[in-house]
Formats: structure tokens, C-alpha cells, sequence
């Protein structure tokens, strides 16, 4: 079943760039007419060579289409396209169309504030969305400025790329932007509650739904000095101003990302805005995100890649100057800490997939190919290797090739090429080797010690060959506890090493990038070890080892979830599910003997953690969440949710209620009805995420089979509640329950790209995978599935992901065998 749209092919990206030269586009929106839909007039002018192309538009009516003033017959409209046949010469051409409101975080993202009822709207163009905003010339190197003019209701609030007013009630004029990339192109709109400041004469801009008004304010201070302080290390680092004018960021509703750089108006996730206690952790992944977007101004915005297959030069450079700038000018120094716990694991396992690709250079063929890359390579592993190309080069190299390549191509586009054109004349030398053994070739060198033959040895992944040299730090435990550096270049495939006896780390300080596999050894003295090790980088960088190690059967899950109970229950002052807690969650806990059993083990140790813990402090809530996901009591999650024999120092917050309310879902210690009850009460956006969660967890047929219909399309539940739906489906100890739908997921997923598209379709993928059904009928059944040629790429790419995680499960399995 192929996709409704054409993707633009690479090729056809090509002919179009030498074509056509833009001059501009005028956009007018009507947002105020109905809830479904929008009026869209866009108004294009344009020089082109005689010949045949394509102007993208995927509108539910289309009224009309001028061209020079004449009319042209809207049935030719097909797939997304619309055919052209040009003269020579400067052209007008004006469609007149009326588009969808989607909700699925894409395009004209429309959804209901369940808290009062209020509706907001935010545009995501990215990364191929713009044409159901607004008739274009869909791909990133074909830029002009815009003038949006908007009628939206009158209570409503309008911002876009570019700084704009209200004119009289309900009618909105922008400015002209600057030249833009389709993608990036936004709109963030209604009863939205807005903070403005400045700095260094730039207008500043924080909003957020009216209903969590009050926790934006509260933060307000914190984000505009990470504003503040990014910019002018932003400036100086780079030396160029920032020039897209106001600075706004907006928080928004289902948001699909992270965050999206568009220039002048970045829209984040509103989970960002704490409704509820959090952990440093996430307050520092925020202000990473938070520099990250910024620094896309620059790399991304101001010097747009020509195409998909340069997604490193937009994503690994927003990663590396994102936590650099983060970690060294912002009260969250330890933003490289948090990147090895969160992010280096994210992009290891994906280096070693069968899936993975080089960072540089992806191949996609098209757009809907290059989506599938924004992964750990895109972000991870390309920061990685920035990183150690500043340290190589230093700063003053990286940075005079950086400005120059910035000047370069101001305001256009630009090639991995280019910028390493731009390098070697600012004195960086011949980085040829470089680039084919670090950015052109994938997958990561492992490196062992082999204590026996008293050397380190590298070994590049067989089917992607290379020659990496490798400057590390190897910490050594010596008998009382401390740890010493030692410096090894690794340049041959053996290099030698003499630790004696000792327990050694190879590159906990996340000197290069590589698969570290702790020897057996060293693994055997972890559990004793890990908890005195007080360095945040060296535990971070063990633990990071520690997962490697997992990750390919070196190590029996009886002795990590040793290592996890002896350390438990705060590794770390949060979890994401990128962190420690949850990867032991997913990884650790089901690959036991008896994963009951394990979970009691896990909890009694958060139990003594969180009655040694001090009242109110982060690492107080961390221990009661980890007792909370490891209880099987429901006595006992009863009273704490009923506010009986809570610890002192932890009130209920809607986020800890309803963690409470899931584990008893799980457990099938509430109903429903219950359930119901709980969200009518304090019916916010982040409850009704929850709730959709703690349905699907219920151990009942009918709650199971609901969650499936949300799964086909047949529920139709926006992003957040569908993958809540998805990891509440497939819970540990309720087989007899989904066994029968490990067999219908592979059925039934193909044909959810009739419900489907983009984001949605390849994480609903992903989140409905029968994780929880480790065999081999199992991954044979994903393996017929990712071999049927018809499957649409993005889920088959899920697939392929989900395949290998559940191989090298069973890789485990096998390899430590079960009496
Ligand atoms: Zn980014």
C-alpha cells in the first residue's frame, strides 16, 4: 500500500534547483473559519527556464491556480503535485486552497486543551508537511523570504518566523522574513499565554497553553538566562549576529520532537514545561535542547544543507555546539555527563544495527528515506566525532572554517563539501582521512582488553572496514578504591597494555567513539566498585560500558541487576527513558531468571534508598518513583495514593499520582471506572496521557482490545496517548493475555499506513512491537515481515530496529542459559 503523496525524489530536488529562482512568497491563512480546516492563498513569484516541474500541495479542496493570471484545471492535481509547464521568464502563480487542520503533530498541528477546552494550533513544516499548509516548492534549497498575513479568532495570539501585529481584532501582518527553507517554515496560534524580553536587542518570547500559565512563569527566569547566556556565547564563538530578529519560544501541544529549530519561532514539546516535580536530569536535557535550537540558527538556518543526505550538518553540529554552549556557559555544567548516560548509548546501539549508515552521507534517495536518519548517528555519534575534530583542529581553526562557511553561504545552501573547503582554508590541513574513516564509514571499532596477551585490541565492524586511530584514557582501579588515568593511542589492532589485575575501564570519559566491552575481570568487580565511584563522568562512562557489555551477551543480566540493586536506586537524578532506570527496566529485568523475583530485589532497594533519603530532595523522588515501578504490592501503592504512609517531602503531584495509578493498572488493582474518575478530577493535558497508559495496562481482554484498536487506527488517539498505549500494552507477566496479538502485529502493521503517516506511523511501529514476546517464531515472523518488498520504508526500518533488539536478547538468553 504506497503513501497517498509522492516523496520527492533526490533527483527530481535537482532538476527543480536548476530550474527555478525564487523571489518570494506571500502566504494568507485563514485560521478562523471552521475547526477542521483553513483557507490557504499563496501567492508565489518566481523566475524559471522554459520547461516542466512541480509545485507540492496536498490541500483537502482546491478553489484554484493562477499562473500569470491565467486559470489552470485543478483536476491535474495528483498525489500531492501539481504539474507546471513554463515559459522562460518571471512568474506569478496563485492557489487558492483550502487545507487540513491535522493532528498528528504535522502540518497545521490542531488540538483541545482538555483542561478548559481552549484549541491551539502550531505549524511543523519539517520535513515534508509544508504542503498542507501552503502551496511550495517543497525542499530545502530552494529559499525566499515570506509575508504571512492571518485571520485567526480574536482571543487568539499569532506568532511566526518573522515579528508581526494585529491590526484590528483577529487580523494579523508579518513582516517579510528572511530567505527560508520550506521546512522550517511555522506559525504558532491561539489563546496562548505569552512572556516577552529582550536582550542584547533582540526581542525575546516564551509562550505556553493558558492552562499550565502558571508553570511557565515560574520558569520563566530560568529559561530567559539560558537565552540570554547561549546568545552571547553563541555571538562570541561565531562572530556573526543573529539575524532571523525576535527570538521566540514556544511550547506547544503534541509536539512529535524534541524541539524544531525554526528560525525566529522554535517550538518545543510542552512536557518541557514542568507541571509537576521533576530531577535535574531534565531540567539539564532541557537546557541542552534549549542551546541546541539556538545553535541550528546558525547551522541549519542561516546555512541550509541541499539536501537530506547532509542532515549531520544540521543535527551533529546542533548537538556538539548545543551541549557545549550549554555546559559551559549555563548552570548545567554537567550537560556532557547527562550526554554519556542518555544520549551515547542512544547512538551506539544504533551504530551497531544492521540498519546504521554513515553520519555523513546517508544515501537518502528521499525525503521520506532521510527521515528514518534523524537517529543516535544523526545526533550521537555525529557530536561525538565534532567533538573530537575541535579537539584535533582547536578552536581557533574549527571556528575560522565555521564563520567562513557561514559567510560563504549566507542565507543559501550548502554541502558537506563546502564546509570542509571552508576548513582547510582556515589551516585545517588535508582532513580527507578523516572524513572517510570517521563521517563515510559506519559503525563503531570495538575495543577490548585482553589481559592474557596484555594488550588493547581494535576491531572495526566487519562489514564496514576501517583505519581509526583512537586517543583514549583507560582508568584503572587500584586496591583502594581510587581510580588512576592512563593514555593509550591506539593506532594497530594491538596495542599494549598491562593492567596486572586490576579492573579497567576503557574510555569512560567518552574520549572517542567506540564499543567498550569490560573484560570479565572488571565486570566481576563492578558490583563491589560502582557504588563508591563518586565521578560523575567515570560512573556515567560505566555504566555506559556496563549496557555495551549487555548489549552483546558479554555479560550474564544475574550480575547486572546486581550491579543495579548494589547501586539502586538513583544511578542518576532522573529517568527518561533514555537513562539508566528505564534501559534496566527494559533490558535487565525481563532478561531474568525469574523477573518477579528481580523486581522485588530492585524495590526493596529503592524502599531503603528512599528511608535513608532527605526529605524533599531530588534523590528522595527518584527513590519513590523506582519504588513505585518496582511494587507489586497494591495495598501498598493504595495507601501512598490514598496519601497514607507517604514518605515526609513527597506530595502528590499529578505526575506521581499517576505513576501510582499505572503500576495499580498494571497489577489490575483498579478498574477503569477508577481510572475514569482520576482524570475527570484534574482532567490536564499530561493525565490524559496517563490514563490512555493505564487503560492499556489493565490485565482484561477488553482493555487489551481497545488498545488495539488504537494500534489499527480504528481508535484514533493523538501521538502521546498512542505510544502510551503502546508500552502499556505489552507488559511483563500478562502473555496469556497478548499472546494471540503477537501474530496479529505483524498482520496488521502494514496496513496502518492507511491511517497513518510520517511520525506517528513509524513510532506507532516501534511502540507496538512485541517486545515482550522473546523467541524465535517471534523475531522469524518480524524477519518475513521486514522481507516483503511492498512494506512501507519507515515501519520496515522500525522493524528492522526492533528485530535486532529482540536478536540480541535472545543473544543473551542463549548465551547465559536458564537452569
Ligand atoms: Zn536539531
Amino acid at each position: 500500500m504506497p503513501s497517498p503523496y509522492a516523496s520527492l525524489q533526490r533527483t527530481e530536488a535537482l532538476a527543480r534547483r536548476d530550474q527555478l529562482d525564487l523571489a518570494s512568497y506571500d502566504v494568507a491563512l485563514d485560521l478562523a473559519s471552521d475547526d477542521a480546516t483553513f483557507g490557504s492563498v499563496t501567492t508565489l513569484r518566481f523566475t524559471s527556464r522554459a520547461g516542466t516541474t512541480f509545485l507540492d500541495l496536498k490541500p483537502v479542496g482546491l478553489r484554484s491556480i493562477r499562473l500569470d493570471g491565467h486559470p489552470l484545471d485543478v483536476d491535474l492535481l495528483q498525489r500531492g503535485r501539481f504539474p507546471l509547464m513554463l515559459s522562460e521568464g518571471e512568474h506569478e502563480l496563485v492557489v487558492d486552497a483550502t487545507m487540513p487542520f491535522r493532528n498528528d503533530g504535522e502540518g497545521l498541528h490542531r488540538s483541545v486543551d482538555p483542561a478548559d477546552g481552549k484549541n491551539y494550533v502550531y505549524g511543523m513544516s519539517f520535513m515534508d508537511a509544508a504542503p498542507t499548509i501552503f502551496a511550495c516548492f517543497d525542499q530545502p534549497d530552494l529559499k525566499a523570504p515570506y509575508t504571512f498575513h492571518v485571520r485567526a479568532p480574536q482571543d487568539w495570539v499569532v506568532i511566526g518566523n518573522a515579528p508581526g501585529q494585529q491590526v484590528e481584532p483577529g487580523v494579523w501582518e508579518f513582516q517579510q522574513s528572511q530567505p527560508l527553507s520550506t521546512y522550517f517554515v511555522t506559525l504558532v496560534a491561539g489563546p496562548y499565554h505569552v512572556i516577552r524580553d529582550e536582550h542584547d536587542g533582540i526581542p525575546l518570547g516564551l509562550s505556553a497553553r493558558a492552562s499550565i500559565a502558571a508553570d511557565l512563569d515560574k520558569d520563566a527566569d530560568e529559561l530567559f538566562t539560558l537565552t540570554r547566556q547561549s546568545f552571547d556565547e553563541l555571538h562570541r564563538l561565531f562572530g556573526i549576529r543573529y539575524p532571523f530578529g525576535d527570538y521566540h519560544q514556544a511550547f506547544v501541544p503534541e509536539f512529535n520532537a524534541g524541539a524544531m529549530e525554526n528560525p525566529g519561532c522554535v517550538t518545543f514539546r510542552d512536557p518541557l514545561i514542568f507541571t509537576s516535580r521533576v530531577t535535574r536530569g531534565i531540567r539539564v536535557f532541557r537546557a541542552s535542547t534549549l542551546a541546541h535550537e539556538m545553535a541550528h540558527q546558525w547551522f541549519g538556518n542561516l546555512v541550509t544543507p541541499a539536501w537530506w543526505d547532509d542532515l549531520w550538518l544540521n543535527e551533529s553540529f546542533a548537538e556538539y555546539m548545543g551541549n557545549r554552549v550549554a555546559a559551559d556557559v549555563t548552570e548545567y555544567a554537567e550537560v556532557w555527563v547527562e550526554d554519556s548516560y542518555s544520549r551515547r548509548q542512544w547512538g551506539l546501539v544504533a551504530d551497531q544495527r544492521p540498519s546504521t549508515h554513515p553520519v555523513a552521507g546517508n544515501g537518502a534517495v528521499d525525503a521520506s528515506a532521510a527521515l528514518q536518519d534523524f537517529d543516535g548517528i544523526s545526533y550521537a555519534k555525529g557530536c561525538a566525532i565534532l567533538r573530537q575534530l575541535n579537539a584535533t583542529l582547536g578552536d581557533e581553526v574549527f571556528f575560522k572554517g565555521t564563520i567562513d562557511h557561514f559567510e560563504q553561504h549566507r542565507f543559501g545552501n550548502a554541502t558537506m563539501h563546502d564546509l570542509f573547503a571552508s576548513w582547510e582554508r582556515a589551516g585545517a590541513g588535508d582532513l580527507t582521512s578523516f572524513t572517510d574513516n570517521w563521517l563515510r564509514t559506519a559503525g563503531p571499532d570495538r575495543i577490548e582488553l585482553d589481559r592474557a596477551a596484555g594488550v588493547v585490541r581494535r576491531t572495526p565492524p566487519a562489514d564496514h572496514p576501517a583505519d581509526r586511530p583512537h586517543r583514549i584514557r583507560a582508568a584503572v582501579a587500584n586496591d583502594d578504591g581510587t581510580w588512576t588515568d592512563h593514555v593509550l593511542e591506539i593506532e594497530e589492532p594491538e596495542t599494549p597494555f598491562d593492567a596486572g589485575d586490576h579492573p579497567v575501564l576503557l574510555d569512560p570519559y567518552n574520549d572517542t567513539w567506540a564499543l567498550l566491552i569490560p573484560d570479565k575481570p572488571t565486570m566481576d568487580a563492578l558490583e563491589s566498585l560502582l557504588p563508591q565511584v563518586t565521578d560523575p563522568e567515570l560512573r556515567a562512562g560505566l555504566w555506559s560500558n556496563v549496557r555495551s557489555a549487555l548489549h552483546n551477551a558479554a555479560v550474564d543480566p544475574v550480575d547486572v541487576l546486581e550491579i543495579a540493586v548494589r547501586s539502586l536506586p538513583i544511578e542518576d537524578t532522573e529517568d527518561t527513558p533514555r537513562r539508566t532506570m528505564a534501559w534496566v527496566y527494559k533490558w535487565v529485568v525481563p532478561l531474568q531468571p525469574d523477573p518477579a523475583a528481580a523486581l522485588a530485589k530492585l524495590h526493596a532497594a529503592a524502599r531503603v534508598r528512599l528511608d535513608a533519603a532527605t526529605p524533599t530532595s531530588e534523590e528522595q523522588l527518584s527513590a519513590f518513583r523506582a519504588a513505585i515501578g518496582t511494587a507489586s504490592d497494591a495495598a501498598l501503592l493504595q495507601s501512598w495514593l490514598a496519601g497514607d504512609e507517604l514518605p515526609e517531602g513527597i506530595p502528590l503531584d499529578v505526575d506521581l499520582r499517576w505513576r501510582l495509578l499505572v503500576q495499580l493498572a498494571s497489577l489490575g488493582a483498579v478498574d477503569l471506572a477508577e481510572l475514569d474518575r482520576q482524570l475527570e478530577a484534574e482532567p490536564t493535558a499530561v493525565a490524559r496521557v496517563r490514563h490512555a497508559g493505564a487503560h492499556a495496562s489493565l490485565p482484561d481482554a477488553e482493555a487489551k482490545a481497545w488498545a488495539w484498536s488504537c494500534f489499527t487506527g480504528e481508535t484514533n488517539l493523538p501521538n502521546y496517548e498512542l505510544e502510551a498505549v503502546g508500552l502499556g500494552f505489552w507488559r511483563g507477566g500478562q502473555e496469556e493475555l497478548t499472546g494471540s496479538y503477537v501474530e496479529r502485529y505483524f498482520a496488521e502493521l502494514p496496513d496502518t499506513v492507511k491511517k497513518r503517516s510520517g511520525w506517528v506511523l513509524a513510532d506507532a511501529a516501534e511502540h507496538f512491537f512485541p517486545r515482550t514476546s522473546v523467541t524465535r517464531e517471534t523475531l522469524a515472523r518480524a524477519e518475513a515481515l521486514i522481507a516483503d518488498g511492498d512494506l512501507d520504508l519507515s515501519i520496515r526500518r522500525r522493524l528492522v530496529d526492533e528485530a535486532d533488539t529482540l536478536e540480541r536478547k535472545l543473544a543473551v538468553l542463549e548465551a547465559y542459559p536458564r537452569p
